[in-house]
């Protein structure tokens, strides 16, 4: 018998409609033995995450008003789901409680990682599986960062334990002993780590959607769905915005070897996307794999003539940046020109100064920074393998009647990254989605 790790996000567990199907999902294969469950999400499109009201409870309390409002939103959630689900809990107890804490000052991390708590605590009742609280067997260093090591073999041993387990996602435990969260979307993190400590066959990851888009659905109708993609790509997809799955998720199944299967909660039969390692056997229908964006860069502009023959003018530029505590995300380069492409929120506040030190450190012909750019990486392991790719990218922006400001195409040839204006971000996801993924004729 294998083991699977399955994780649920939010929509997934909006209302107890959805826990039934989530309840439906683990009952239906043994090798489910481990639930990651997220916060109730969103139930329609002008609903408030569960977690979004853990936080409101956690501000009104630090300004010393009343959760009345938010704190009775998130009860309601959850009696509804213990209601209709026929739970047998005390379930106010454990509410009053959370609540009790947040007013004592437990802090914003404790409150918002209470969404995930509780629903863990009702999908454990619901299923009869144990309940296995993150703070106990997930750790974040003096830093903040996750203390990998550690995790991996206190939570191992924990699992170990437990024919079944609920593990609530999100959530973990500072050197200090209080509950520290991950970044938004962090249930994804908690599932990779728990199938690597579970040692699983394979992790899943159930969503709303039926796995990784070749597009964001949002900007693209009805997108094909990526049967297969390596860690790699994927890394870049979701970096550049595929925000199907969180950036970090990816490396403590990367590092495990196991394979990642998002599914669709409301279409249980559909395959999804499998992510795993490079595989030939895994020939991908078209050229790319995905296209994926993001708004809000801007470029810092740097040049001078023969800054090429200028030994170290690269590695002063960029102290420029880190003695601002800016950290870059490109660095396409000229002969004459250096590039850095940074977020625009990196360096909000930071401009004048960010120019006069490189002006100090480097004494270029001209320094400026241009504002409202868009990246979009068009990804995929076949482009390697494929003249003409870049042509036709651009061939089509063309055609949009869009003006490329950048253009950034790793070493690796897993990606070509195009700057556009913020403006036309839509309108160039689009275009390159209609220039690669031409739909066969059904005859
Ligand atoms: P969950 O609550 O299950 O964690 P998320 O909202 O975090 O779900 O992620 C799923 C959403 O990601 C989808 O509903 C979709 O709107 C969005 N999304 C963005 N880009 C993509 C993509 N390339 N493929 C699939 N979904 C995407
Ligand atoms: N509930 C958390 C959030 O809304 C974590 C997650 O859903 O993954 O960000
Ligand atoms: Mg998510």
């Amino acid at each position: 018998m294998g083991i699977k790790v399955a994780k649920f996000g939010g929509s997934s567990l909006a209302d107890a409609a959805q826990f039934k199907k989530v309840r439906d999902i683990l009952l239906s294969d043994k090798d489910r033995r481990i639930v990651v469950p997220s916060a109730p999400g969103k139930r329609s499109a002008t609903d408030v995450k569960v977690t979004d009201l853990f936080y409101a409870c956690n501000r009104l309390a630090e300004a010393g008003k009343s959760m009345d409002e938010p704190f009775g939103a998130i009860a309601e959630r959850f009696h509804s789901i213990a209601r209709e689900l026929e739970l047998d809990l005390d379930l106010d107890s454990y509410l009053n409680e959370v609540r009790r804490q947040i007013e004592l000052g437990a802090g914003e991390d404790y409150a918002a990682s209470r969404g995930e708590y509780l629903s863990g605590v009702l999908l454990s009742n619901c299923l009869g599986w144990d309940f296995v609280d993150p703070k106990t067997g997930i750790f974040f260093d003096e830093c903040g960062r996750l203390d990998g090591e550690k995790t991996q073999t206190v939570l191992g041993k924990i699992l170990k334990e437990h024919e079944h387990a609920v593990v609530p996602g999100f959530y973990g435990c500072d050197t200090h002993g209080n509950v520290k969260t991950f970044s938004r979307g962090g249930s994804d993190i908690t599932g990779a780590i728990v199938a690597r400590a579970a040692e699983a066959d394979l992790y899943e990851n159930w969503t709303d959607v039926s796995g990784c888009l070749m597009a964001d659905p949002r900007i693209v109708r009805d997108p094909e769905t990526i049967r297969y993609v390596t860690y790699r790509e994927l890394r870049e997809l979701s970096y550049m915005g595929a925000s199907v799955l969180h950036e970090d998720a990816i490396f403590p199944v990367r590092i495990a070897g196991i394979p990642t299967n998002i599914r669709n909660t409301n279409q249980p039969d559909e395959p999804g996307t499998l992510i795993g390692y490079e595989a030939e056997e895994h020939e991908s229908e078209y050229v790319i794999t995905g296209i994926a964006g993001h708004k809000d860069f801007a470029i810092i502009n740097v040049e001078k003539a023969m800054m090429n023959a200028e030994l170290g003018f690269g590695r002063r530029v960029l102290q420029a940046l880190e003695e601002q505590k800016i950290s870059f995300e490109h660095m396409p380069s000229g002969i004459d020109t250096m590039c850095v492409v940074v977020h625009e929120d990196a360096i909000r506040g930071k401009k004048e100064k960010l120019i006069e030190r490189i002006r100090q450190l480097c004494e270029p012909d001209t320094v400026e920074i241009h504002s409202g750019l868009a990246l979009i990486a068009t990804v995929g392991r076949g482009m390697v393998r494929s003249k003409g790719i870049s042509a036709r990218l651009f061939d089509a922006l063309v055609k949009a009647g869009i003006n490329v400001r950048l253009i950034d195409q790793g070493s690796s040839e897993l990606n070509i990254i195009v700057g556009v204006d913020n403006l036309d971000f839509e309108n160039a996801v689009r275009a390159i989605y209609r220039a690669f993924v031409v739909k066969k004729p059904r005859w």
